[in-house]
């Protein structure tokens, strides 16, 4: 295949630290999930390829720490980035907020047409296997905030979990069909 086949796409992973930034990329790249992930330091970098529309599609992806030590670096990674997931925890209101800060800032800071995807994760936590329902009182983050969210800001939402991988492969060939079409 020839390198004009390939397209390359500069990602990053903001959000609140153990929301599951890392264990969404761990799931994405190497189909994979650790139950006690040990933290992420400053950044990591990963590549993936994947297919869309008989394109190669090379993921290249920033995944951030939380840490608000690191909080103010971020904007070196989201700079000269194409798309970005916002993430938090579908059980965690405190990671909400802080997705909304990002999801501001990106607004105001990063280029003018990045693609964002808002994603709430850990909804293997709010969901009972059993009866296919959700667990009462679990989730603590409504589908229609998290939605809404995205609306304000022309984001795609999903609600994910690393650890079952629901939606993970989604977020990623989403974002990918979304920059193709934009090219
Ligand atoms: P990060 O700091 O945002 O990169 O978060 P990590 O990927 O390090 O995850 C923090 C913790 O949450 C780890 O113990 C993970 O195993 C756990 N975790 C991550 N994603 C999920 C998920 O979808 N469901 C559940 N139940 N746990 C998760």
């Amino acid at each position: 295949m020839s390198a004009s086949n390939q397209t390359s796409i500069k990602l990053v992973l903001l959000g609140e630290a153990a929301v599951g930034k890392s264990s969404l990329v761990l799931r994405f790249v190497s189909n994979d999930f650790q139950e006690n992930k040990e933290p992420t330091i400053g950044a990591a970098f990963l590549t993936q390829k994947c297919t869309v529309n008989d394109r190669t599609i090379k993921f290249e992806i920033w995944d951030t720490a939380g840490q608000e030590r690191f909080a103010n670096l971020a904007h070196l990674y989201y700079r000269n980035a194409q798309a970005a997931l916002v993430v938090y925890d579908v059980t965690k209101p405190a990671s909400f907020i802080k997705a909304r800060h990002w999801m501001k800032e990106l607004k105001e800071q990063s280029t003018k047409n990045i693609t964002i995807a808002l994603i709430g994760n850990k909804y293997d936590l709010i969901m009972d296997e059993t009866s296919g329902e959700e667990i009462d009182g679990a989730r603590k983050v409504s589908i229609e905030e998290g939605k809404q969210l995205a609306d304000e800001e022309g984001a795609v939402f999903f609600e994910t979990s690393a650890k079952t991988s629901y939606n993970v492969n989604e977020v990623f060939m989403n974002i990918a069909e979304t920059i193709l079409e934009k090219m």
